[in-house]
């Protein structure tokens, strides 16, 4: 098959949903994708920061292919090694107590506003479900994480969403106050809002969160989907930030391109979630986990954190002296650039063009790269951005 007959199937037989670049990828090695007519591309993407360790890491490859020929599903009715071997990774990682294993973003933020509303049940009856996150947030495509999305442009035709969720300014305490009443249960943030465009939190506003949190018996909550997994050169960014959450949701990265998410909790909240209360019929299956195994064993060493630090510095030092660059925000590989002629979606386009891969994120150009990329992959994909922005 070609492109033209691949385009045309897709335009037959796939809902439209998405809005995609002009190439169809078909094999990929390192930070190198190649398309269906053999041209190759270097990834600043990642899958939209899924491939942690790139395309087809030797050692991934062998961990999720030998579990494929091993056992590939069980189901939650049995116990799984592979399960427990990436929750226990994860609380050893983070000081959390309990885990919840599901199969992406969205819905590891449904377990955590589950959570949040029955632990306030539990404790306090009802009356105290609303869960404040922050304008311009993003947490997922479900009718409730739609809901929990702090952007207008999400609450369209999907009515009626789930109610209770309220949504304070970004780095402005004074407006969170306001939202904090006796109704609330949670407050739930991204530290870096990613789909908003690479915005972070400032420590001073993220630290009076918690305290305030802490003071009212709010659980914390943070949407580590797309800053967790080493991203930010923190394990989780939130662990940069000094801060304690009751709950950090993942996926993303985790699983190094399988689909896996997860729920982690603290030690108050292990037993709000009991027997039939959740659960999932992929939820922590044995291929996502073989995956994620792989991942967690590489990307938490404190050698492998400083390097995504300094591939991370790296990058801001070649955009900083790059034409048509306004502003470059973000934290370790994950990185939003502000262009001086607003045009992030053509320079997108163009990359492809190119042999580049990149994302946009509102009108910002954004990179979220494998965290193995090598300096030369590095120096290749920028020496086509430089060209492009500077056209
Ligand atoms: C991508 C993303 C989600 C949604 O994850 P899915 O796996 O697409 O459901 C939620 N929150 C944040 C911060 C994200 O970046």
């Amino acid at each position: 098959m070609n492109f033209e007959e691949i385009k045309q199937d897709e335009q037959q037989y796939l809902m439209h949903t998405y809005g995609r670049f002009q190439t169809a990828l078909v094999s990929g090695k390192g930070a190198v994708a190649k398309d269906v007519d053999g041209k190759e591309y270097i990834d600043f993407t990642s899958g939209i920061g899924v491939n942690s360790l790139g395309y087809c890491d030797e050692g991934w490859v062998k961990a999720v292919t030998a579990q494929a020929a091993t056992l590939q599903h069980i189901s939650n009715l049995y116990y799984s090694p592979l399960q427990t071997a990436v929750a226990k990774k994860l609380c050893e990682l983070t000081g959390f107590d309990k885990v919840f294993l599901c199969n992406s973003g969205a819905e590891a933020n449904e377990c955590a506003i589950k959570i949040a509303r029955k632990y306030s049940f539990d404790k306090y009856g009802s009356g105290r479900q609303k869960i404040v996150t922050l304008v311009n947030s993003f947490h997922g495509r479900t009718v409730t994480t739609l809901a929990a999305t702090g952007q207008d442009v999400f609450h369209n035709f999907f009515f009626p969403f789930t109610e209770g969720f309220e949504y304070a300014a970004a780095n402005n305490i004074e407006d969170l106050k306001a939202h904090l009443t006796d109704g609330v249960c949670a407050v739930f943030v991204e530290l870096i809002q990613g789909e908003g465009g690479v915005m972070p939190l400032e420590p001073a506003y993220v630290e009076e969160v918690q305290k305030l949190c802490q003071e009212k018996d709010i659980l914390f909550m943070i949407d580590e989907v797309q800053t967790g997994i080493s991203r930010t050169g923190h394990f989780y960014c939130y662990q940069g930030y000094g801060l304690q959450p009751d709950v950090v949701t993942s996926a993303k990265g985790l699983g190094g391109g399988v689909p896996i998410g997860a729920c982690l909790c603290s030690e108050k909240l292990s037993d709000v979630m009991t027997a039939g209360t959740h659960g999932t019929t992929f939820g922590g299956n044995p291929i996502a986990c073989a995956g994620a195994v792989e991942v967690l064993s590489r990307v938490a060493e404190p050698g492998f954190l400083q390097e995504v630090r300094e591939k991370g510095d790296y990058f801001r030092a070649a955009l900083a002296s790059m034409g048509n660059v306004s502003e470059v925000r973000g934290q370790g590989l994950m990185i939003g650039i502000v262009t001086e002629k607003d045009n992030a979606k053509e320079i997108a386009a163009k990359c492809v063009e190119n042999g580049l891969l990149v994302l946009t994120a509102k009108d910002l150009v954004r990179l979220l790269p494998p965290l193995t990329i090598t300096y030369e992959e590095i120096d290749r994909g920028l020496a086509i951005l430089k060209k492009v922005m500077e056209a």
